[in-house]
């Protein structure tokens, strides 16, 4: 980023960036290149651009983005958060070892479970919150230390540096899923972090109409394995997304805020609420990972988990709640309401689900940008009898 704009804020950062405007054309809005191939003019010396999966102006103007707010070397744009997420796991070889924070997503443990352990990548699921859980599940064959914080769907709170530590004093990468917060909450990379990853189908996005996945990388050597890695498995993000994802960039933090801000009405809303036996949000100050969160975040976000009585009760609730889409997904303009035992995590056992504390009564909530006093109060008719 050129200096003069380094200083601004990250609220205005997302408008005022290298990408502001086109420079061929001076357009505002950065133009859209379909090209699949790029004429070279002799076959000694290629041009900026060969070939769209290894590298196109209107995807690089969206990793240079990601990776300006997150404050990495390099970013990197995917088909889905998924594909990111997988692509940062083949930097792991056969017989190396993962350790995986327990209520990781859904598709996440899948891939880890399902997926990686076909190549002989082994994998430990700990309770992150907990430190010397981590410790004790580092192995010699231990390479990655893999986040989500808060996670999904108990908003449980890893102390990022903590983990940062213990992973450099076992020669371990650290990876951490930002979905939740993004950039505009939280900057992993400052905090030590060599990977970000999300799914930019929810916030960064933020309108319920783009599939999208984003990386950054903290340095360069790790930014080139990683290129290699895209460009290798080739789940690249195509070039209309590449704009819808670049678009929504431009509200993310009036969207954030104000999502915000009606998520900590609705948490308290609903901890004062008799139907209600817990909420899940790190922005009440009895959340037991308030405090950690609050030092290596700037709020509480927008997602919130509560739990009522049993199946029976969440039926009732959503049958009743008429603001909220019921759907899986979060992030959006639009509230949306999940249920995750079979929604976002009907790929986890019932077993495994129960262990981690994802319980039948259980329902996540992405606060949207609707009045939240319009949401309490259909809340409030969706309670009763
Ligand atoms: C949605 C989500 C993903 C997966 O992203 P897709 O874009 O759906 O592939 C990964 N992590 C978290 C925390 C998510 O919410």
């Amino acid at each position: 980023m050129n200096n003069e704009l380094s200083d601004y804020t990250f609220q205005t950062k997302l408008l005022h960036n290298n990408h502001k405007f086109d420079p061929n054309t001076g357009a505002v809005s950065v133009p859209i290149q379909h090209a699949s191939t790029f004429h070279q003019s002799d076959f000694d010396s290629f041009g900026q651009y060969d070939y769209s999966r290894s590298g196109n102006p209107t995807r690089e103007t969206l990793e240079a983005a990601i990776a300006e707010l997150e404050g990495g070397v390099r970013g990197f744009a995917f088909a889905s958060g998924m594909a990111a997420i997988s692509t940062a796991f083949m930097l792991l070889s056969k017989g190396d070892h993962v350790v995986v924070t327990d209520d990781v997503y859904g598709g996440t443990f899948r891939m880890v479970t399902s997926v990686l352990t076909r190549f002989g990548i082994e994998h430990t699921f700990v309770d992150m919150t907990n430190l010397d859980a981590v410790a004790k599940a580092i192995q010699p064959n231990t390479k990655v230390l893999y986040m989500e914080t808060p996670s999904n769907p108990l908003l449980k709170v890893t102390d990022i540096e903590g983990v940062v530590k213990l992973a450099k004093a076992n020669g371990c990468l650290t990876f951490l899923d930002n979905t939740f917060l993004t950039p505009y909450l939280q900057r992993p990379i400052e905090l030590g972090v060599d990977l970000v990853l999300h799914s930019a189908t929810k916030f960064l996005s933020g309108h319920s109409d783009v599939l999208a996945g984003l990386a950054v990388a903290k340095d360069e050597e790790l930014a080139a394995q990683f290129y290699a890695l895209q460009n290798s498995f080739g789940a690249v993000l195509g070039v209309q997304d590449c704009w819808l994802v670049l678009r929504g960039l431009k509200t993310l933090s009036v969207r954030m805020e104000q999502s915000q801000k009606g998520a900590a009405e609705i948490a308290h809303y609903l901890a004062s609420h008799p139907k209600v036996k817990h909420v899940y949000y790190p922005g009440l100050a009895e959340h037991p990972g308030h405090s950690v969160h609050f030092r290596q975040a700037a709020g509480g976000g927008a997602v919130l988990s509560f739990e009522l009585e049993d199946t029976d009760a969440v039926r009732r609730f959503t049958a009743r709640a008429k603001i909220p889409v019921f759907a899986v997904s979060l992030g959006a303009v639009e509230s949306i309401l999940s249920y995750p035992p079979k929604m976002s995590h009907a790929a986890m056992p019932d077993a495994e689900r129960d262990k981690r504390g994802i319980r039948d009564g259980l329902l996540r909530l992405s606060v949207g940008l609707e009045s939240p006093d319009d949401l309490i109060r259909d809340f409030e008719q969706a309670f009763q009898d």
